[in-house]
């Protein structure tokens, strides 16, 4: 076993921390959107800085993007974490575009690929994946009604949707859709996928959806969408009518373990700050740092760190030697615990900030909205466990 980096990933993590030091944490303070709903400008401006330092599409791998392995990636995911507003979306490497990125080049037609894929590639248009409903329990996948109907060579889609990421943003010009094709059908072949571009008639972004109160800018902002019906050409399907269950779990193998690669990044971050924090503030005659219950949190910290990095780094390996499917209990694992065990460590870090650690002077009140909405987002903690368990009950029903 090698715990080392390769010299691919070594340089690539040289270029990276560099880019962070000279453009991403400069652009920290003047970057959050406040009350607005899209990025702000100057993202332009390191979108094209990344891109001319090699430091693009390094989430995809294949003839698409830079052709890393999971493997390689994890530690350069961790490191854009460490400022998860702006790095990944500067990188080209945000949810939702590279979910939507893996699914149109996996299952995307030649023509497909052409009219969408290639922008997003580009970092000229942003995308959504529009799954999740306001009127139905969305964890579980089957609930949704959203209608996707056939009407000579196009279909209609009748539904809402909601907490759809990246939506308000107007240069997100692509939606991909799931919605039931047929409601007859066994369970997990009712849904399909299909393309709807920002502009088609009858769709309509209704409001912008706050987390904690915040609008999210930063990520383009979540919003509730109204489907009137929509039409759109029966070649804006993706994949096979039927299909689209069968997508959806497939786009969220690598998209969950993107979450947790750059979580580590965002406990690192918490961790330093924390420690920085420790050191200087000195409250009842000696240094937070030399309290007892605070070098609890420091250690506790690293040790949480240290396991959920390293369970990280073996469920990439494992969707890099078996695939996505042979890494599922992995994948599973590090989405029910690396989301909580992030959101605890920046708890500790704010509490070591006193009432600064709330404040917009410091990265920690984003970090812990980003920790909190993971333990729902791509996915509720409890519906990982159940399906988790289940597996794992499975291997001895037989002997039972
Ligand atoms: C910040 C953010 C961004 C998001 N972005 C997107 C997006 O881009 N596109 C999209 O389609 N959706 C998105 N979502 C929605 C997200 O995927 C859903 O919220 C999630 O799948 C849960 O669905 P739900 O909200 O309908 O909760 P429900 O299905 O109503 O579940 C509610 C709660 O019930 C509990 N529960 C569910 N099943 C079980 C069980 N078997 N046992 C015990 N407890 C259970 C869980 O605690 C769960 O949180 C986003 C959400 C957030 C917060």
């Amino acid at each position: 076993m090698d715990f080392g980096f390769d010299a691919q990933t070594e340089d690539y993590r040289k270029r990276l921390l560099a880019f962070m030091d000279e453009h991403v944490y400069p652009a920290e303070a003047g970057y959050h959107s406040g009350d607005g709903w899209g990025p702000p400008p100057i993202l332009e401006t390191l979108k094209a800085a990344a891109k001319s330092a090699g430091l693009w599409n390094l989430f995809l791998p294949g003839e698409h993007g830079a052709g890393l392995t999971n493997l390689q990636y994890a530690p350069l995911a961790e490191i854009t974490g460490r400022s998860p507003a702006i790095a990944p979306a500067a990188l080209n490497c945000a949810a939702p575009d590279t979910g939507n990125m893996e699914v149109l080049a996996e299952f995307g037609t030649d023509e497909q690929k052409r009219q969408w894929l290639t922008p997003l590639l580009d970092g000229t248009i942003r995308s959504a994946f529009a799954m999740t409903e306001p009127q139905v329990a969305s964890s579980d996948a089957t609930n949704i009604g959203t209608r996707i109907e056939r009407d000579g060579d196009e279909y209609v889609i009748n539904g809402r949707k909601f907490y759809i990421t990246g939506a308000m943003n107007p240069n997100c010009r692509i939606f991909i859709v799931m919605g039931k094709t047929d409601p007859d059908a066994a369970r997990h072949v009712q849904q399909s996928q299909v393309l709807v571009p920002r502009d088609t008639p009858g769709l309509t972004v209704e409001r912008g959806m706050t987390v904690f109160g915040y609008t999210d800018g930063d990520h383009g902002g979540h919003a509730e969408l109204i489907f009137d019906n929509v039409r759109v050409p029966v070649s804006n399907l993706i994949g096979e009518e039927g299909g689209g269950f069968a997508i959806s779990q497939a786009r969220l193998g690598p998209g969950r373990i993107h979450h947790c690669m750059r979580l580590i990044g965002m406990a690192e971050r918490a961790l330093e700050l924390m420690c920085t924090r420790a050191l200087s503030r000195t409250p009842f005659g000696k240094p937070l740092a030399e309290q007892g219950v605070v070098q609890d949190w420091i250690a506790e910290s690293r040790v949480r760190i240290e396991q959920a990095r390293l369970l990280v780094l073996k469920a990439a390996w494992l969707m890099d030697t078996v695939g996505n499917k042979g890494a599922h209990t992995e994948i599973q694992a590090i989405k029910i615990i690396v989301p909580s065990t992030v959101e605890w460590i920046v708890d500790k870090a704010i509490q070591a900030h006193g009432a600064a650690g709330t404040s917009q002077d410091t990265p920690l009140a984003a970090l812990w909205v980003a920790a909190r909405t993971l333990r729902l987002a791509d996915g509720p903690d409890e519906v990982h466990k159940r399906s988790l368990a289940r597996r794992e009950l499975n291997r001895y029903r037989s002997t039972t």
